[in-house]
């Protein structure tokens, strides 16, 4: 058995921040940061476009209070307004603590950190590296992390979190894991364990997100019954190159981009929400346009993408602010966007909901009350700051502030905190078996395949639009698709040195339950809130559902509850946090 005082799992943004905060500030405890790919893979690598801070450095009438009501208009209404408090009055100071730990941010000709313009941001509060402005991060928290003498063990696979009674009541006491290396199980234990495991974009056919975005950390925490938050709201990002899905940033059009239809119209004024901001209207409202025009034939050629457009801009700009996404265009659609516009439809990308917490990223259960030993931060968590609709530049900026509180509140609740008591047999047992029943596996169906059916039915019947017999189906289909995977199954790699086989199967399963889960919360909301749009019921609803979702498992069903929304700042300012109509 292995121990730490704190167990993370999670090496992105988000899990390094918190490694990082607990290293600086209680150097006596011993912190293991677990993730299943090498920490600086982790998807946060691939963040391009900006990190959100009323800097003041482009805008200098920015402040937090202007920051704080974008982001919960960008919710529309759902976020809770205690967390977006800290986060946007945090945001200042968490990036100069970032360019402190070595952080080269671009800048402007007098020296200071740039800032650029994003969707639903009323100033330029953006402050980037580039468009690889979450290399520039992640590369420095590993650094720091690393100097400072954190352990990290790099491609183990998290299977279970240990739940069970302990001094006051259930309790997590640590995790089960396996090497990908080796096939060696072992039984970490621990005073915490913090979750920041990413998003799931992976349960959709076309995503921007990596191939290791498959959920994990939602499926661990609803397997041992605990509820998942607003999981119906699922980002479209408006962007995603096409066919391939992946991410043209929306640095593109904070620098001046143009969507095109196939009349050669900027579409983005023909809709009364959008033709004031127009390309920089937020992102719910943009991907639906984009789902109109091709669904109303105005695609290009009348196929399944719109056109993006930055001719305009010109070549010098184009190679200094989004050399990235030039790049990408060049190499996997074959398109120099200095000549020619990108082909771009919208792509899933960023999970707004996740595990619940409060804003010390403690996990909260059904009843919202604390778990004892349990927290989580970053995208698996739902604090929730984005309530039904991220702003671009807030995720980066939120990994980076709870991942830091989380690790300050963590490293201060251990402090006082025995080292639980486990018996590691019976979980040790209970995970070989499972390894070993998935390895013995010999039916007829390729867990490609079976994966491929489920992002279909996924995108089907739960994508931008939604309507009650659609997801009905939807239910109806992934229950098929999961007997067939529990029945029907075929491994035939048995190798115990990087199985990746293996590791996709249990990555699926992680899949089918996010994916129902996604599903039952969809259903459940009868109204259309910020990237949830119910063809049925085509209003935002607040008299019954200015509320959060809960949906969780029992007997193996998804149930599904609700929890109220913090509108504290209403007390600050009622005229602009109180809930209005969303217009851009
Ligand atoms: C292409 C792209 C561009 C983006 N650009 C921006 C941007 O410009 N600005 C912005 O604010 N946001 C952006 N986002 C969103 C933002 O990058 C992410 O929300 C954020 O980086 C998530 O960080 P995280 O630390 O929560 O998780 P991740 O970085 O996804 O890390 C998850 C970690 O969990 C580990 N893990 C998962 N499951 C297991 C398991 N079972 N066992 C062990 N380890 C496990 C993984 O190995 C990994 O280390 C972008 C997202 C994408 C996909």
């Amino acid at each position: 058995m292995i121990e730490h005082d704190v167990l993370i799992v999670g090496g992105g943004l988000a899990g390094s921040r918190a490694a990082l905060a607990i290293a600086q500030n209680y150097p006596h405890q011993s912190v293991g940061l677990i993730s299943k790919v090498h920490p600086i893979r982790s998807h946060s690598v691939a963040a391009q476009g900006g990190i959100a801070a009323s800097l003041k450095n482009v805008d200098a009438h920015d402040d937090w209070l202007t920051h704080a009501f974008d982001t919960v208009k960008g919710s529309d209404y759902l976020a809770d307004q205690n967390a977006v408090r800290v986060l946007t009055q945090s945001a200042p100071e968490v990036i100069i603590d970032l360019e402190h730990l070595g952080v080269l941010f671009s800048r402007s000709e007098d020296g200071k950190i740039s800032q650029r313009a994003f969707g639903g941001h009323t100033n330029s509060r953006a402050c980037y590296a580039a468009d690889k402005t979450g290399h520039a991060i992640l590369h420095e928290l590993v650094m720091n992390l690393r100097r400072l003498g954190g352990t990290i063990y790099q491609e183990w696979y998290v299977m279970q979190l240990i739940y069970e009674d302990g001094i006051n009541g259930k309790e997590i006491k640590g995790v089960v894991a396996y090497s990908l290396e080796t096939s060696e199980i072992e039984v970490f234990r621990a005073k915490a364990v913090l979750l920041a495991t990413g998003g799931y974009g992976r349960v959709f056919n076309t995503t921007s997100n990596d191939f290791a975005s498959t959920g994990d950390g939602l499926c661990l925490t609803a397997n041992i019954g605990l509820p998942l938050q607003d999981m119906e709201f699922v980002q479209f990002h408006p962007t995603g190159l096409y066919p391939v899905g992946v991410l043209i940033s929306e640095a593109v059009r904070g620098e001046g981009a143009y969507l095109i239809n196939d009349l050669g119209d900027r579409f983005m004024a023909n809709y009364p929400i959008s033709k004031n901001r127009m390309e920089l209207s937020p992102r719910d409202i943009t991907s639906r346009n984009i789902a109109c025009e091709i669904m109303e034939g105005r695609g290009i050629d009348g196929g399944n993408y719109v056109h993006l457009d930055v001719r305009h801009l010109g070549r010098e700009k184009i190679l200094s602010r989004i050399p990235f996404a030039r790049e990408e265009g060049l190499r996997l659609a074959g398109v120099d966007c200095i000549d020619r516009p990108l082909p771009v439809r919208p792509t899933a990308h960023y999970s707004m909901g996740g595990i619940p917490t409060n804003i010390d990223c403690q996990v909260i259960g059904i009843d919202s009350k604390e778990i004892a030993g349990f927290f989580a931060a970053g995208e698996c968590a739902c604090l929730s700051v984005h309530g039904a609709n991220r702003l671009g530049a807030n995720s980066l900026l939120e990994c980076v502030v709870f991942g830091k509180r989380a690790g300050e509140k963590v490293g201060a609740y251990v402090s006082d905190r025995t080292m639980p008591d486990i018996d590691p047999r019976p979980y040790l047992t209970n995970i070989e078996t499972k390894l070993k029943g998935i390895l013995s596996k010999q039916g007829s169906s390729r867990i490609a395949d079976i994966r491929q059916q489920l992002q279909d039915t996924m995108t089907e019947h739960c994508g931008i639009f939604r309507d009650d017999q659609r997801l009905k189906d939807g239910l109806q289909k992934l229950q098929t698709i999961r007997e067939r995977y529990e029945n029907d199954l075929l491994v035939d790699d048995h190798s115990t040195v990087f199985n990746m086989e293996l590791m996709q199967a249990l990555e699926l399963q992680s899949l089918f339950t996010v994916g129902e889960i996604i599903m039952s919360s969809a259903l459940s909301r009868q109204e259309s809130r910020g990237a949830h749009s119910r063809e049925d019921y085509p209003k935002r609803d607040d008299a019954n559902y200015l509320k959060h979702t809960l949906g969780y498992l029992e007997d193996d069903k998804v149930k599904t509850s609700d929890r109220p929304v913090d509108m504290s700042l209403k007390l600050i300012d009622s005229d602009l946090f109180t809930p209005q109509e969303r217009k851009y």
